[in-house]
């Protein structure tokens, strides 16, 4: 079920995605390409299953465009972009590293090629232990390292954690794919120099229902009614609560945060501030093989 849905929103974020990464982001604002890809994944015919993501140099993920946000992508900069499209729920995850410094282009080479090795590796039973050891073989050929506490994760309809994970690394715990079940896996590659894990950063501009418990303000309550109309339990960014002014939309989003209905996810950061170069696919496992949906 949904399958159809998740090749259409598979070609949509795959289209959206190519055309990042022949763009110049040098001088934009990360507040342009947020809001410029989101407007191309809904041009063509999907809705954003998450914020695209804008994630610069040492932030390795979880970084979205606030109203009128000022960040401007430098002219060395290693940029990355993780956008969502989906259709019905059935989702399609996808990132490029848009790197501009000539001396982290290795850590993006590994990042694709660790993602290529993994997608001739997924297959229906496969192990999630053997496909992240088999991405961090590839990244220590590039001698980089795998960031060992981001990873992939299993689908479903409107849920972009599904409950498996796909480890960058070789793992204690394990599971195995399951036939017709969607996965997204996503190599995170630093440096040599880097630390291999990430941790919270200060900013958290990356929001999701967990739960539709009510407040004692009613006007926190009318949004959150409003958040599982238009988001269901899918992240959303402050951007996209437009019906509010922004300084109200941000002391009710407050009142649902401080109250555990709504969750702020935090920027992750490499633990040693290495920068951080990203790649990733949705697939669907099958006997014998994967059809990755977001493959251009
Ligand atoms: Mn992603
Ligand atoms: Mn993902």
């Amino acid at each position: 079920m949904g399958r159809e849905e998740y090749v259409r929103a598979g070609g949509i974020a795959s289209a959206a995605r190519e055309a990042v990464r022949g763009m110049d982001l040098a001088g934009r604002t990360a507040l342009e390409v947020c809001e410029g890809v989101e407007a191309d994944i809904r041009r063509r015919g999907a809705e954003c299953a998450f914020p695209v993501n804008v994630s610069i140099n040492e932030v390795a993920a979880h970084y979205t465009a606030e109203p009128g946000d000022t960040l401007v992508i430098g002219e060395s900069d290693t940029v990355k972009v993780d956008l969502g499209a989906h259709i019905g729920g059935y989702i399609a995850d996808t990132a490029v590293t848009v790197n501009m410094d000539p001396d982290h282009e290795h850590i993006v080479r590994a990042a694709e090629e660790a993602l290529e090795e993994a997608m001739s590796v997924v297959r229906a039973g496969a192990k999630t232990r053997d496909i992240g050891r088999a991405i961090h073989d590839v990244i220590k050929r590039h001698s980089c390292k795998p960031i060992a506490n981001l990873t992939g994760h299993s689908l479903g309809q409107y849920t972009i954690h599904a409950g498996k994970s796909i480890p960058n690394t070789w793992a204690l715990r394990s599971s195995s794919l399951g036939a017709g079940e969607a996965y997204a896996c996503e190599p995170f590659v630093t440096t040599s120099s880097g630390l291999g894990y990430v941790q919270d950063g200060e900013t958290r501009n990356i929001f999701a229902l967990v739960s539709k418990k009510r407040t004692k303000d009613g006007a926190a309550n009318e949004m959150l009614d409003h958040i599982w109309e238009r988001f269901n339990m899918l992240p959303f960014a402050r951007r996209w609560l437009d019906r509010w002014e922004p300084g109200e939309a941000a002391r009710l989003l407050d009142t649902l945060v401080k109250s555990r209905a709504v969750h702020a996810y935090a920027v992750l950061v490499e633990a040693a501030g290495q920068r951080v170069a990203q790649a990733e696919h949705t697939f669907i496992a099958e006997d014998g093989g994967a059809t990755v949906t977001t493959r251009a």
